[in-house]
């Protein structure tokens, strides 16, 4: 008995905290645009901020993204002599959504989309091209000069930007649960390999892990149709940011609603940014016939190529294409293109009917020149594609973007099931839900995620 004493009384006075503490104002979980965009925020309103992130490298998808951000009404448009509103950009992401969008989220996106326009150029960032994107009334895509890819620009440029302001940022740092105290968070435990679990005091925690399009188990639990797709996503597109929410009582929303990208390479996984199609891409089957508006929806081209012989189909372009975007000569020195110097040589190594090609390629031509599309409607062809030599690339649905998630408001605040704020708690980005309905267009993720990553550094940093 005296001996057991001895041992718990040693133990009380030497005991190591299995859990080392320290304190910050704000923890952000992930360093992609959203968590990025937050980080910065909150430090240049004052506040001590540590951002973790569970991979090795920084940006996440962000990294990938390639055809650029959607704002309407930008001074870059103007300047361009592009006429847009964000009405019609409301209109466009609603109508892209099916209507299932929460109506003031797509509101709040819309309207403060050119401040995050500004908010990139601000710290250095280039998005001065415009380009039009698929389901868009208008070119309102924001990209680097030349239709370079956009991804990297902004990770860069927040990388940068996080260096100058010496931000805490920690690699291979995973968040595993959120802590709370009486219902309000007040911090975060993660781990580092080889290091003890690690806990961070906080008085606000934002979620910006995005989403989980390379969690296949995750994905067929919610859409079992999906079993054996590939993914354009990066390895760390998990979604464990879903479930550290729902562990503090988290609403979901719109959890089933998984977007595949159409244009992907088969077996590669290398997805073709959709402003290749933007600049006058058509798409032909095996036939060499087209067989959709390819300016349609994701949804709609996806199922269009799932529909023709082989399941795969070719994304055709001509030099004037290649010329306009350069994010295209990426894809070129990658080895993903095939040439022809002239149709029937494109034709002929693609193994598809000649007459058939030539016979599109001409219907296309003068159905561009009259601004009217007689097969399939489509609302902008913005080159006649007569320049050779041509380009095409295998290509095939892939999953793409998850657009459920946490349930937010306007703030970003994370919502309870009683649709009530966690007080601590925010989330932007690919991990919440309701923005983009049951279809995202492309390049409203990369406005969504920088526009919610800098309201929830602002609404979190007013946490006190
Ligand atoms: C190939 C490709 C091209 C795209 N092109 C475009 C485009 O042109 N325009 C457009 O609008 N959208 C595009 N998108 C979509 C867009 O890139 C994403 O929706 C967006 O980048 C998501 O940003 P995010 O900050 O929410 O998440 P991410 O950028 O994915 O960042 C989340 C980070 O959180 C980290 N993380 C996850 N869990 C944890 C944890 N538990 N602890 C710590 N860290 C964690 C992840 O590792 C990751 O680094 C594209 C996507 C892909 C894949």
């Amino acid at each position: 008995m005296k001996k057991l004493l001895l041992v718990s009384m040693i133990s009380a006075v030497f005991a190591v905290p299995a859990v080392a503490e320290e304190t910050a104002d704000i923890v952000v979980i992930g360093s992609g645009g959203a968590g990025l965009s937050s980080a910065i925020t909150a430090h240049d309103l004052g506040k001590k901020v540590i951002v973790l992130e569970k991979m090795a490298y920084l940006g996440g998808n962000t990294n990938r993204s390639t055809g650029g951000l959607n704002a309407a009404g930008t001074k870059y448009q103007a300047k361009l002599g592009i006429k847009d509103d964000v009405q019609t950009m409301i209109n466009d992401t609603m109508k892209g959504g099916g209507n299932i969008n929460n109506p003031e989220l797509v509101k709040t996106l819309a309207e403060n989309a050119p401040g995050s326009v500004d908010f990139i150029i601000g710290l250095g960032g280039d998005l001065t091209d415009v380009g039009f994107m698929a389901a868009a009334t208008n070119k309102r895509c924001h990209r680097p000069t030349g239709g370079a890819p956009v991804g990297p620009e902004i990770v860069k440029t927040l990388v940068n930007a996080s260096k100058d302001r010496h931000l805490d940022i920690r690699t291979m740092a995973k968040a595993d649960k959120i802590l709370t105290e009486n219902g309000k968070v007040v911090g975060v435990q993660y781990s580092q390999k080889g290091k003890p679990e690690q806990t961070i005091k906080a008085k606000a925690v934002v979620i910006a892990t995005g989403g989980f399009s390379a969690n296949q188990d995750m994905l067929v639990k919610l859409k079992p149709e999906l079993k054996g797709f590939a993914t354009t996503n990066h390895p760390g597109a998990t979604g464990e940011g879903i479930a550290l929410g729902e562990s503090v009582g988290a609403a979901t929303v719109d959890m089933d609603q998984i977007q595949t990208h159409p244009t992907v390479v088969p077996g590669k996984g290398v997805m073709l940014t959709e402003a290749v199609r933007g600049n006058g891409a058509i798409i032909v089957n095996r036939e060499g016939k087209r067989f959709v508006n390819e300016m349609d929806t994701r949804a709609a081209v996806s199922k269009a190529i799932l529909d023709q012989k082989g399941q795969t189909a070719f994304l055709l372009f001509d030099q004037d294409v290649r010329k306009s975007l350069k994010a295209i000569e990426g894809y070129v020195k990658g080895g993903l293109t095939t040439e022809g110097a002239t149709l029937d040589e494109l034709a002929k190594k693609l193994g598809m009917n000649a007459a058939n090609l030539k016979a599109t390629m001409a219907t296309y031509a003068k159905d561009q020149a009259n601004k009217k599309d007689t097969q399939f409607n489509r609302p902008n062809m913005e080159r006649p594609l007569t320049q050779g030599p041509w380009y095409a690339v295998e290509i095939t649905p892939a999953v793409h973007h998850t657009m459920g998630g946490l349930k937010i408001n306007t703030k970003a605040e994370v919502l309870d099931k009683a649709g009530k704020p966690i007080p601590g708690l925010f989330a932007a980005g690919e991990v919440t839900g309701g923005i983009h309905g049951n279809n995202r267009l492309g390049g409203n993720a990369v406005a969504d995620i920088i526009t919610f990553g800098r309201i929830a550094g602002q609404s979190a940093s007013a946490v006190k």
